[in-house]
């Protein structure tokens, strides 16, 4: 049923609307969009798979960039979705949104709802085992967020029967990571957090299996460390987050040239990802970025690693 060698990666690049500082500051809103594809900065073109303008909803993010991986991980393909951004650019937007208000709902709680509308909607001879994990990789260090513990990669939860049980145990994983750390939103941007979705399903009159995985990854903020010399542990940070996220570039490159050698054990993320990557693959990276003057380097290096994806 799946051809191994079929794999695919898609970039998707979404701006998000001015906020209200860069409003009150009088920042110039900088993307000009020049059709379905693509999208220029200063006059500088970049092409994605599709490139989603300010007012974009939630609904139409997800319907354009993931609810077809939903179909592939339930036919047994692998998947993977990256928010890749500056912080504060709109990743756990996208990834997460709002959990629990229908409009708001970022990918994960509407992937999460179309695997059970889909379970719901299957014959009684299919048995479907969902498993749930989340985890946070920090100075490329595992931390299991349904357990609070380092290094336990594989946290197995109970079956669930309901979607709104999976958006709990999301909001759990979310405290859990600020157990110990003193500002959530600057801890969570120098972090890449991880949630998987196991599917298996087995036919019991016919004993056919079918098993695929999704993961669903918000990245550590893209942007550079400030100019003005950072040092002990804020550059160890930066250094360490640079190299993941250049190593993540060189794998995705690898991967969409059709090379031969994939770099997957240069980082504790690749390696983790990589049999999602490779293979039977689905890959999305939604390339996030702020449409103010103010962020215009960050969001032409933000692009431009997009463009090295495709
Ligand atoms: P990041 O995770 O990249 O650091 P966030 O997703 O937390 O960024 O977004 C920063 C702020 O901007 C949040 O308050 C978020 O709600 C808001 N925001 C981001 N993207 C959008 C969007 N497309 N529409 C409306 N608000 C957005
Ligand atoms: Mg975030």
């Amino acid at each position: 049923m799946v051809d191994p060698a079929e794999c695919t990666i898609k970039v998707m690049c979404r701006f998000r609307p001015l906020n209200k500082s860069e409003v009150e500051r009088g920042d110039k809103y900088i993307p000009k969009f020049t059709g379905e594809d693509q999208v220029s900065i200063s006059g500088k073109p970049f092409m994605f798979d599709r490139v989603f303008g300010s007012n974009t909803t939630q609904e139409q993010m997800y319907k354009a960039s993931a609810q077809k991986i939903v179909k592939d991980v339930l036919d047994g393909y692998n998947g993977t979705i990256f928010a890749f951004g500056q912080t504060s650019s709109g990743k756990t937007h996208t990834m997460e949104g709002s959990l629990h208000d229908p409009d708001g709902m970022g990918i994960i709680p509407r992937i999460v709802q179309d695997i059970f509308n889909y379970i719901y909607s299957m014959d009684e001879n299919l048995e479907f085992h969902i498993k749930v994990s989340y985890f946070e990789i920090y100075l490329d260090r595992i931390k299991d967020l349904l357990d609070g513990m380092y290094c336990v990669l594989w946290h197995i939860v109970p079956w669930f029967s309901v979607p709104d049980e999976v958006m709990d145990t999301i909001d759990e994983g979310k405290s859990n990571r600020h157990v110990a750390v003193t500002n959530m939103n600057e801890h969570s941007s120098r972090s890449h957090s991880i949630f998987q979705i196991n599917v298996k399903q087995e036919n019991t009159a016919t004993e056919q299996k079918l098993s695929g995985k999704l993961y669903l990854v918000d990245l550590a903020g893209s942007e550079k460390v400030g100019k003005t010399g950072a040092e002990g542990a804020v550059l160890e940070e930066a250094k360490n987050i640079n190299k993941s996220l250049s190593a993540l570039g060189n794998v995705i490159s690898a991967l969409a040239e059709g090379s031969t050698y994939v770099p997957y054990r240069d980082s504790k993320m690749t390696r983790i990802l990589q049999d999602s990557l490779g293979g039977n693959c689905r890959t999305t990276m939604v390339i996030c970025a702020s449409p103010s003057a103010y962020n215009e380097a960050e969001t032409k290096s933000t692009l431009m690693f997009g463009q090295r994806a495709k």
